[in-house]
């Protein structure tokens, strides 16, 4: 039976990426978005004209009650949770002195309070079956830092400890835990930024000159969750073009 991957955010510029090249290798992949959002059916109807039949369920990741009905609806309808990739995040770039309370919150909240929330409801029952994948979505700017990310900054780096703890409490048990720390990536948000900012401040950062692309994020995504990497738990994986080595 195929093997069930839940991707949150999976609407978004990685999220589609991911689901899309899961979905090539034979998972039953299933995505979540924010409650309010009303583009998600035309999503689905577009991903369904490419030949994707993803399923989705309106889940708000800052919120863990919202989580965990998600997870009991994704168990009920279609099975247990085998590939967790936690990618759901936002950004509210500020400097520290404009930060207010309300923007810490929701970038901790979105990005970190999320990866608890959804790991929560699925982690017992990979466990109790003896194989799972739980992969986070970092960010390069976790480990570097970057002006006005205060928040997203800590937060990301906030992801690694728990991928770390999280993976020696499960390594016995056929669960690996995994951080991805993407660069720039060509995704939608990062395309809309001026060209000559991409050109004059950006890419000049990337020794490869170049952004990176989605599906490059995605094929990353696709080897941590495979049979051949059972071995590679508790690390941060790094891909950004050489921006950031650590
Ligand atoms: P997008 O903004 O395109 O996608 C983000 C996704 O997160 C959306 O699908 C959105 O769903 C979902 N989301 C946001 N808030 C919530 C919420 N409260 N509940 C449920 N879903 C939510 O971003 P990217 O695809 O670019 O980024 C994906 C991940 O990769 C993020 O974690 C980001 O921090 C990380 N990343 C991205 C990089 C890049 O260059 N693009 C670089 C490094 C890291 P909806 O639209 O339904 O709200």
């Amino acid at each position: 039976m195929a093997r069930v991957a839940l991707v949150t955010g999976g609407m978004g510029g990685l999220g589609e990426a991911i689901c899309i090249k899961m979905a090539a290798l034979g998972y039953h992949v299933v995505t979540t978005y924010s409650p309010g959002n009303t583009k998600a059916k035309d999503w689905l109807a577009t991903m369904e004209q490419q030949g994707f039949k993803f399923r989705a369920f309106p889940c708000d990741v800052a919120d863990y009650d919202s989580a965990q009905q998600c997870v009991a609806q994704i168990v009920n309808e279609i099975g247990p949770v085998d590939v967790l990739v936690n990618n759901a995040g936002i950004t509210r770039d500020m400097t520290f002195k404009k930060m207010g309370k309300t923007d810490w919150d929701a970038v901790m909240k979105t990005n970190l309070d999320s990866v608890f929330n959804m790991t929560k409801p699925v982690c017992d029952g990979m466990t109790d079956r003896g194989w799972g994948r739980v992969i986070n979505i970092s960010s390069v700017n976790g480990q570097k830092g970057a002006f006005g990310q205060t928040n997203y900054s800590a937060a990301k780096a906030g992801m690694h400890g728990f991928t770390k703890a999280l993976a020696l409490e499960v390594a016995r048990k056929g669960v690996t835990v995994n951080t991805i720390s993407p660069g720039y990536i060509g995704t939608k948000m990062v395309m809309a930024i001026p060209q000559e900012v991409l050109e004059s401040k950006i890419i000049p950062q990337i020794p490869m000159s170049r952004l990176g692309k989605p599906e490059e994020v995605a094929g990353l995504v696709a080897y941590l969750a495979s049979d051949e990497a059972a071995f590679l738990t508790g690390a941060n994986i790094a891909i950004n073009g050489g921006q950031h080595m650590y």
